[in-house]
């Protein structure tokens, strides 16, 4: 109760801020007008003090489709504007804050700026920008919608201390600036939603970041995201430490959709060929175990993925209930404790990313997924594999429950190619992955995946294409039904089974399968007789009806549809038992 009138407080207040900047400026701000080209940031961090200061040029572009007078640019609020230049000329800006649940403080600092001359679409323009503060744990947006403290820290862990500094970009800290719409936690979608669109405008922007100068007493900064390119500086060994004198030097690759993530610890480095572990003292046998692991799963991820594009990295939380975070070929996990099936698990997915590149989440991630479940099914077979999609298929029942329905124009918005809902584009993904091998065999679908070209993935059907020269199957309608459009899950319930003996003693059923769901699958039928089972798969395009003919060797038992490979809305009515007849 507490924490919702503190919400609505929140939200008051979040409202009365934007409302004051609009009365400032006389019309209402655009906050998303302007992408980020490019970042040349000079980072210093000061660990004793918790400290960080960033001096540089960011480089604007108007995606609107009016002229722009008003740029906004935002920090974590836990940092100040100090000042902002456009061509040499220090320019008006108010400084206000602004509550967003996309920092871990729940708020901005967001500069207003008033621009020297308008900036027309497709414009450009280079702003000079210095700000500072101090990043400590804070996990606010989290307790203020009721996370208890204790969970709400493991997640947002971010901080710069002298034991560990850790911060994260956009969606946790704002350490770079950014141009958001609010996102708040307790409005269903809203945070994926905002940093999806973010994640869609900076797509191809470029950031160069100097880090330092460091002197002699520090540690060896270490700055972890996709595809980074790093020099200096001069390291040295000292009381059994990395040290680094002079400053580090760091380009991103552009095109790349996940955020930077600085990392200054006393790690240790374990090198195998597929992968990099760094973890903190004392963590030795349990980095070795993790890197063993991700070692013996390697040649598997590699056939089905792909040779590496880049090797994975894993780096250590010093927090053992620290929540996984993951950036593509970046994993930081707790390394504590010997869990090498949970390594084995989270490496086949790590070493996707490292494999794999699209910049379509439902194909990046979603592969990922499928990729765990591909190592479970090799490792304890396919039931095992079906378990774990099992786990998530709580979360997207959730999701796409029937009452939820999409109306015709969520279709669209909600598919996968479109959603920016982490249940469909991981979840419901990693089961069409799954749905697609079982419909056009492993082979096929390999040879798809091989083919793939992220600079080639330029529409939707992209990938439906190379699949299609690699089959025989129709896979067009599977597509409509799962990709393209959000037409909920399938509901099969076997309608009938007729079962007569042949002239050989064996038996023939006749099995008809309703399919009451809005969206088409190929489905497993299985069979079950005194004795043993027999599987086949039929296709049920949505609201129809399919007949399948199986022959036993005695008469059949029990009709079971879906073994839980095709996410369903209902599965109550599924079995269906055969009456034993009169001979
Ligand atoms: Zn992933």
């Amino acid at each position: 109760m507490k924490s919702r009138a503190l919400q609505s407080a929140v939200r008051f207040l979040g409202l009365l801020c934007a409302l004051c900047a609009a009365a400032l400026n006389g019309f209402s701000l655009d906050r998303e007008a302007f992408s980020f080209t490019n970042y040349d940031l000079n980072v210093q961090v000061e660990p004793e003090q918790h400290r960080l200061g960033v001096r540089g040029k960011i480089t604007l572009r108007n995606g609107s489709q009016t002229p722009q007078k008003i740029a906004v640019l935002q920090i974590s609020s836990s940092l100040d504007w100090r000042s902002v230049k456009a061509g040499d000329k220090v320019v008006q800006f108010v400084t206000q804050p602004y509550t967003s649940d996309i920092d871990h403080t729940g708020g901005l600092s967001e500069a207003i700026v008033t621009l020297p001359q308008p900036i027309a679409p497709k414009g450009t323009v280079e702003v000079e920008i210095a700000y500072e503060g101090v990043i400590v744990v804070d996990a606010t947006r989290l307790t203020r919608i009721g996370t208890p403290e204790e969970a709400a820290k493991s997640a947002d862990w971010d901080q710069i201390d002298t034991n560990f500094t850790a911060v994260r970009g956009a969606g946790y800290v704002t350490w770079y600036p950014i141009a958001t719409e609010v996102a708040n936690l307790s409005e269903g979608n809203s945070l994926f939603e905002v940093l999806g669109r973010w994640k869609e405008r900076e797509a191809g922007s470029r950031m160069h970041l100097r880090i330092g100068p460091l002197s002699g007493d520090n540690l060896l900064p270490q700055v972890l995201f996709n595809g980074v390119v790093c020099h200096g500086p001069t390291t040295y060994e000292s009381m059994g430490a990395t040290r680094a004198i002079g400053s580090l030097d760091c380009l991103n690759q552009p095109l790349l959709p996940e955020p930077p993530t600085l990392i200054i610890a006393d790690y240790q480095i374990l090198e195998r060929p597929a992968i990099e572990v760094r973890y903190l003292r004392a963590h030795d046998a349990s980095a070795a175990n993790f890197a063993d692991e991700a070692q013996k799963v390697s040649p598997f991820i590699t056939e089905w993925f792909g040779p590496q594009r880049e090797k994975a990295k894993t780096a250590d939380l010093p927090d053992p209930r620290g929540a996984t975070f993951e950036s593509g070929a970046l994993l930081l996990t707790p390394l504590v404790g010997d869990n090498s099936k949970q390594a084995g698990l989270s490496a086949a997915h790590q070493l996707t990313h490292a494999s794999f590149l699209s910049f379509r989440p439902w194909i990046e991630e979603g592969l990922a997924h499928f990729a765990q479940a591909l190592y479970l099914e090799r490792e304890k077979g396919r039931p095992a594999a079906l378990e774990y999609m099992g786990l998530h298929r709580a979360s997207l029942g959730e999701v796409e429950r029937p009452t939820t329905l999409p109306r015709s124009d969520d279709e669209v918005t909600r598919s996968l190619v479109n959603t920016t809902s982490e249940e469909l584009y991981r979840s419901k993904a990693m089961y069409v992955w799954w749905m697609l091998r079982d419909m056009v065999g492993e082979a096929a679908l390999k040879k798809a995946i091989a083919a793939y070209r992220p600079e080639d993935d330029k529409e939707p059907s992209y990938i439906q294409r190379l699949i299609t020269v690699q089959t025989q199957r129709d896979v067009e309608w599977f597509f409509d039904d799962w990709v393209y459009h959000d037409r909920g899950l399938p509901d099969f319930k076997v309608e009938s089974a007729y079962s007569r003996q042949t002239t050989t003693g064996s038996s023939i059923v006749t099995i008809t399968v309703d399919n009451l769901g809005t969206t088409g699958a190929e489905v497993p039928v299985i069979v079950k007789f005194k004795g043993g089972e027999i599987m086949h798969r039929l296709e049920v395009r949505a609201r129809n009806k399919g007949v399948i003919r199986v022959e036993t060797p005695v008469p059949p038992q029990e009709i079971v549809v879906n073994d839980g490979s095709v996410p369903e809305s209902k599965t109550a009515n599924n079995i269906f038992k055969i009456e034993p007849t009169e001979k």
